[in-house]
């Protein structure tokens, strides 16, 4: 494939389905600008997977907590240092500090929030001039099944999940008229390193009350976050897309 001339960041690219979304983007042709938290390994093994997708397309690195608004500065400068323009931003990085509600310490309740809310807002606000200028832009944020159905254990992470759809929402009002979409997706349960802490027995009590009777793979999120790039896409907005194998209905 070709490049498209298009670029998209993604944040938390460093492993899980943060790099199957870059890499999954790579492939199509879009220039990526690969945001991680620390690991400098696993955000090289990003890149080189990125690259034998394809050899065709740029990719750049950035290190940074993406609950500070320079790390947002970073990202963005970096997507326009390629080739002038952001098309797609999906603001993926997201962390859990699990506990019932009367052990969870506000410090705890905090971080989560600044991660995978204030997070994704600092860097929709940052995208937002560009996408303008260019008239157009896909802002695709990862949510979660239990930003929508809630979860014992989770107040602070199905908080900030749900606050991502209400901050989708607003955003997808706002900018409908400028050909700028904001779509968030709710998985299900993915294998990666987040679920991976899960005993077997609990994950095979998981799959037995999935409806498709698996977990699902970082691949079926980053496919549909190339459909929500797509141009084709341009009259879906505002929504919530679960890729849950139907755990959430
Ligand atoms: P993961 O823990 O493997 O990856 C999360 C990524 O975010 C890591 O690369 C991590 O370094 C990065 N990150 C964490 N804090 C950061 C910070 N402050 N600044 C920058 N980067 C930071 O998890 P994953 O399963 O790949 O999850 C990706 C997204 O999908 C998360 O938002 C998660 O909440 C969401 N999600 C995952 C599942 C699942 O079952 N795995 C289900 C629903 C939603």
């Amino acid at each position: 494939m070709e490049n498209t001339g298009k670029t998209a960041i993604v944040t938390g690219a460093g492993r899980g389905i943060g790099r199957a979304i870059a890499v999954s983007l790579c492939r199509e042709g879009y220039n990526v600008v690969i945001g991680y938290a620390g690991n400098d390994e696993a955000a090289k093994e990003t890149v080189d997977l990125c690259k034998q997708q394809n050899n065709e397309v740029q990719v750049v690195t950035v290190k940074g907590d993406v609950s500070e608004e320079e790390t947002a500065t970073k990202l963005v400068d970096a997507a326009l240092e390629i080739n002038g323009r952001v098309d797609v931003l999906v603001n993926n990085a997201g962390i859990t500090k699990d506990t019932l509600l009367a052990r969870m310490t506000a410090d705890d309740f905090d971080r989560v929030i600044d991660v995978n809310l204030k997070g994704a807002f600092l860097l929709s606000q940052k995208v937002t001039k560009p996408m303008m200028k260019q008239r157009f832009g896909r802002i695709i944020s990862i949510s979660s099944v239990v930003g929508v159905h809630g979860n014992a254990g989770q107040v602070n992470y199905s908080a900030s999940k749900a606050g991502l759809i209400g901050m989708t929402k607003s955003i997808a009002k706002e900018l409908a008229a400028r050909n700028i979409t904001a779509n968030a997706i709710a998985p299900g349960m993915i294998e990666t390193d987040m679920t991976g802490v899960l005993s077997d027995k609990v994950k095979e009590e998981i799959n037995a009350s999935i409806p498709a009777k698996r977990m699902g793979t970082p691949e079926d999120i980053a496919n549909a976050v190339l459909f929500l790039s797509d141009e084709k896409s341009s009259y879906i907005t505002g929504q919530i897309i679960g890729v849950d194998g139907g755990m959430g209905m």
